[in-house]
Parts: structure tokens; sequence; C-alpha cells
């Protein structure tokens, strides 16, 4: 897209407020350690008090408002936030951002390693931690939050003291999170345009007194994607050819992601998001894992092997909080790793099979045009984790007496989700030189896609 980006004192009202932000650095750097010292405050203090009793509030237990903030704010109101304005959240406002950047400064700046630069990070760490996170129940207990998120963060610090100075290595390639808000941002309505021939044409005398540093290195000059990016306008007006800019929400996919969708986006997209977090977020209210466990019980004590229903393991392997009467054996540990297990390859057999037969159907197969079918799903998919993560807000708001009803909120999402994903496959679909009916064939399966996750959802919001 190259587009003349006027001089640095006018512009558009978005341009403006991209140099805004460029310009008011010292003003985010404040907020982001105000982040920080709430985040820290949050996470360590409720570890070293007594767990709450079933009398506690919100308003009045520590434990439980760092919960309620954490889990039913702070998460769900990031991914929003991302759909929104892109990346904000980790330019602005993200406290792990904050301090790898702040160990990077003063680190030892070595050169990234390869291992380091595997890009199937982004789906492994989020699978990982989102199992892990469901074993030792980091939604509703402080050690395993700081488990996790504390562990996260001190990883972020130890990778931003040994690699890349002034550089945020860790959310480039190692944050957890790191694929989703990538994902996400390609929706986003705002981004970062550089007009590349714009940057060229910038006199060098002119560029030599500019500078910026881009902590999550991103190429800037050939920047096409929100997704690296982590919207902190410290290039903006750079060589008078990056700006803020608006566009549709979900444009990227479909032009852009013509050529970068890749096989970890799509492996991200189904069975990530919407295999491993759907069943996450559905096991502990599914008949089917009460079933299950059931029957592996029963083929245990068949065979008299009493001991995985009895034992259980420390609380950071397996939940054991015997004092509030939730404890998992072995047993459960095992079932919900092959319920996880099931339902994630049951959705994503039943995803990826009608991608691919649209794949097939609008010509001769390629990955490409597969992995760009694929991101058609991410509307349905970002609106899960939403969703799931929401219903801990809920859940939390009616263990306080506030009787919401969700329903028609989390319906008009799902359909909202579900139109914005069916348009984007239209879209995708009309850059193929394939027969209208082909075509019409290949949207109706990008369509049938979309019904294993929605079943999903209705089955834990409605039926079970
Ligand atoms: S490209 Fe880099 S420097 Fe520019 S806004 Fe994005 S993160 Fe900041």
């Amino acid at each position: 897209m190259h587009r003349p980006v006027p001089p640095l004192a006018s512009g558009t009202r978005l341009q403006r407020a991209g140099l805004w932000l460029r310009d008011h650095q010292p003003l985010l750097f404040r907020i982001q350690w105000g982040v920080v010292a709430v985040y820290a405050f949050l996470l360590v203090v409720p570890v070293i008090l007594p767990l709450p009793g079933s009398a506690a509030h919100i308003w009045s237990n520590l434990t439980l408002f760092a919960q309620f903030v954490f889990w039913g704010l702070w998460w769900p109101g990031a991914l929003i936030s991302v759909l929104l304005f892109g990346r904000l959240w980790c330019g602005v406002f993200c406290p792990e951002g904050a301090l790898t950047a702040f160990t990077a400064r003063r680190g030892q700046g070595r050169a990234v390693p390869r291992w380091l630069r595997w890009p199937g990070w982004p789906f492994a760490a989020f699978v990982l931690t989102t199992v892990y996170g469901q074993l030792i129940s980091v939604y509703q207990y402080p050690a395993p939050a700081l488990l996790i998120l504390g562990g996260s963060t001190l990883a972020a610090m130890m990778v931003g003291h040994l690699y890349g100075r002034n550089k945020r290595v860790w959310c480039r390639y190692l944050c957890p999170v790191n694929g989703v808000f990538g994902l996400l941002a390609r929706l986003a309505p705002l981004y970062f345009a550089v007009d590349s021939r714009a940057w060229d044409a910038c006199p060098p005398d002119v560029a030599r007194l500019q500078r910026f540093n881009c902590e999550p290195l991103v190429p800037v000059r050939t920047m096409e994607s929100a997704s690296p990016c982590h919207m902190c306008g410290r290039c903006a007006g750079f060589r008078g050819a990056v700006s803020l800019e608006a566009r549709l929400p979900g444009a990227e996919v479909v032009t852009v992601g013509a050529r970068t969708a890749n096989g970890w986006d799509s492996l991200l997209i189904i069975v990530g998001l919407l295999g491993v977090a759907t069943a996450a977020f559905q096991w502990s209210a599914s008949p089917w894992f009460v079933a299950l466990k059931q029957l592996l019980a029963g083929w245990l004590v068949g065979a008299g092997q009493i001991w995985p229903l009895q034992t259980t393991l420390p609380w950071w392997l397996l939940t054991n909080y015997p004092e509030q009467n939730d404890a998992l054996s072995v047993l459960d540990g095992l079932t919900m790793l092959i319920y996880l297990a099931g339902v994630t390859l049951i959705l994503t057999l039943s995803i990826s099979l009608p991608i691919a037969l649209a794949t097939r159907l609008l010509g001769p197969w390629r990955w490409g045009r597969f992995h760009h079918l694929t991101q058609s799903l991410i509307p349905i998919a970002a609106c899960g984790v939403i969703l799931g993560l929401s219903a801990l807000t809920v859940t939390m708001l009616r263990a306080e007496g506030l009787m919401i009803d969700a329903g028609p909120a989390r319906g008009l999402a799902l359909a909202g989700a579900a139109g914005w994903s069916i348009v984007l496959a239209v879209r995708i679909i009309q850059r193929s030189n394939a027969s209208p009916a082909r075509r019409g064939g290949a949207l109706a399966l990008c369509g049938a896609a979309l019904l294993p996750p929605i079943g999903c959802w209705v089955l834990l919001f409605w039926i079970w």
C-alpha cells in the first residue's frame, strides 16, 4: 500500500495520535511501571494470605479480588483491546514486556540463538501453558497463578538480560500469548502503515537525523502486518513513511494473509485456540469427562490398580488443596489429559477437513491456500477465548449474588464472530479463479468448519 504520508505536524487525527505516542514515551514508560507495580502486588501478596473462606467476597478479600482482576477483567480486556487497537497492550501496558525491556537495557546483549527463534514457540508455549494451567487450577488459586505468570515474567527478564540489547526478544519469540495476540492484531482496524517508497525517497541527511528503537525487532521498512507490532509509536513519522492508519477490520487477513499465512498460524488457530483452549474451558462442566473418568476408574479397579484413584500429587503438578476440599487424584489428572487430547483431536479433524476440502475445490492442492482459508477462522477463535475467560467473570460475579444473564450477549458474540469469519472466507474465496459453483461449495465448507467450535460453546453455555 503506497500512500504519501503528510508532514509530521499535519495529517489526520489518527496520524497525529501515532505521533503523540512517539512523543510521549516517558509517559508510556511511567504507565508501564505503574502496571508493573499493580501486577506484582496482585500476583505476590495473595500467595502469603490464607485462602479465602466461603464467606469471602471480591470486595473484601484480596485473593478473590486479584483472581477477579487477573482472569475476569485483565485477560479478556487485553484480548478485546488487541482486537480494537492492535497490540497497544503489549507496547504500553504489558508488565512482562516492560520488565524484559528493562533487563535488556542493562543486559549482556548477546545474539539471539537459533533455538529461540524457532517459529513453533508461540504454538507450543500457548498449548503447554494452557494445559498446565488446567492441571494446577491456575484460575482458582494464587500459588499456581504466581507459578505460571510469575515464572513467565522471570523467564522474560532472564531472556532480556541475556539476549538483544534494548530489545524485547522474549515478546518477539517466546511469550506464550505472542502468537494469539499476533493473530488477533490482524483483525484490528488500527495499524502502523509503512510507505516503503516514501521511506526510500527520504534524503539520507534527513534520515540521519531521525532515529528510533523498535523493541520487538520488527523490520519496519517491510512491515506489512500488524501482527508483530506493539503499537508503541516510536517509528511514527520516520522518514515521513510510517503513520498510524485505519483499515477495514480483518482486511489484512484477506490481502497480506495470502502471502504470509503459514502452518504455525494454522496450528495455533485450529489446534491451539479452537481445540485445546475450547477443551480447557469446558472439561470441568462436561458430562463426557465424568463418563470417561468412571470408565477409566472401572477398568483400574477391575485390574486391581486402586492407587491412581487415591494418590494425589504436589499442588504444582496437580491441584491439591485438601483444606478447600479440592484435590485431584492421578486418575483425575489422567482423565483431564485424555479428555483435552480427545476433544482437541475431534475439533481439529472436524474443522480442518472442511477447510481442506474447500482448498481442493478452489483448485489444485496448495498449503498456502489452506492456511489462508484457515485465517478466516480467527474471529470465531478469538470469540471463543474471550467467551471462555468472560465465563469466569460471570461465575465470580454470580458467586457475589449478581445474577447476570449472559446468554443473549454470548449468543450475539458467537453470531457476530461467525458472521465475521464468513465475510473473511467470502473475501478470501473471491480471490480465486474457480467457477462460481466451486466457490459456493468452498464457502459452504468454510461455514461447516465453524459448526464444531460453535457447537462446543452451545453445549457449555446452554445445554450442560
Ligand atoms: S513497528 Fe516497532 S517501533 Fe513501530 S510502532 Fe510497531 S513496535 Fe513500535
